[in-house]
């Protein structure tokens, strides 16, 4: 029994997942039986278990004070870990001081916020060159919606045994998603430990998204989806999902009470100045009246957003 009937026994490839695939393609993280679910610790914070933990951030770490009173600001709110990305995949490359990568400064900055605050690291890696010096400082290791699909990637940052979140990628199905899954279960595996891999939903696109500047729309059905496939816990990220901080709030509400195991947002002290995406970030108080809200939701469906 994998995962309950998926309906379709198809032997070929297609898009969505057969009963063949949770078998034989993704044997590790398809479910082996319907109560099936992974839990692990990242820096003392449980994934897949009654915890809904939330991860909130700057899109890039533009310099030491703004991360710093970030991570001041959303620890106060009840946030669980400090996002913010130093090494950046920016969609044109002409940069300009408000349009930059602070690379490995942009990981001791991290550091700082993490020293002040306790709150762990959670930062992407984008390159195999790069997996050694960003491990150094983060608790988990973030691949991008641009990356999932990059296979040796996803097996450099498997054979570090660190805990892993997997963003999927905006044009791909569930299906590419657990099979991408599998490349970083198949080396946590070797390590003999079990999957540290939480996915997470960030928006597909779609013919509709509701507004000009929405490039994405946030499938949350896929959060029940992935839940009767894989045991691996699936958080939801509505900031680069909807690209709309005033839609932010609803998405996130909506993902819990969907069944996410986790929260990512973008949040910066100064929106409007924010170095990019200005559009999509909360402010620390549009932020902890997010959390606020989040309380009687996940309590109303037996889970919880403090730790
Ligand atoms: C991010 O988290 O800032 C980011 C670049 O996300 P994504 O890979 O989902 O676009
Ligand atoms: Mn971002």
């Amino acid at each position: 029994m994998t995962g309950g009937n998926m309906g379709v026994d198809n032997k070929f490839p297609g898009k969505d997942l057969s009963e063949d695939d949770l078998q034989n393609k993704i044997p590790l993280v398809a479910k082996k039986r319907p109560d099936h679910r992974t839990t692990f610790e990242c820096a003392g914070i449980e994934f897949g278990g009654k915890l809904v933990p939330v991860m909130a951030g700057p899109n890039t770490v533009e310099n030491e004070e703004l991360i710093v009173k970030t991570a001041i600001g959303v620890k106060k709110a009840g946030a669980h870990f400090l996002r913010g990305g130093a090494f950046k995949p920016l969609t044109f490359p002409y940069r300009s001081p408000k349009f930059f990568e602070p690379r490995e400064d942009g990981l001791k900055w991290l550091q700082v916020a993490k020293q002040e605050t306790g709150l762990p690291i959670v930062t992407e890696v984008m390159e195999i060159t790069k997996i050694e010096v960003v491990a150094k400082y983060a608790d988990m290791l973030q691949i991008g919606t641009r990356n999932m699909q990059n296979y040796p990637l996803l097996t450099e940052v498997g054979k570090t045994g660190m805990p892993v979140m997997l963003k999927r990628g905006f044009g791909n199905s569930l299906r590419d998603w657990l099979m991408a899954a599998e490349y970083i279960a198949l080396e946590h595996d070797k390590l003999r430990q079990p999957a540290k891999i939480v996915l997470c939903e960030r928006g597909v696109v779609a013919p509709h998204t509701h507004r000009a500047t929405s490039r994405f729309l946030i499938d949350l059905q896929v959060i029940p989806a992935a839940q009767e496939a894989t045991h691996l816990p699936i958080m939801s990220d509505p900031s680069h999902a909807t690209f709309w901080q005033p839609w932010v709030k609803s998405m996130m509400l909506a993902s819990i009470a969907a069944g996410a195991d986790g929260l990512m947002l973008e949040v910066h002290p100064d929106p409007v100045n924010a170095a990019v995406d200005p559009l999509q970030c909360s402010s620390l108080e549009q932020f902890d009246d997010i959390m606020k809200a989040c309380r009687p939701v996940a309590e109303a469906i037996g889970r919880t957003v403090d730790a």
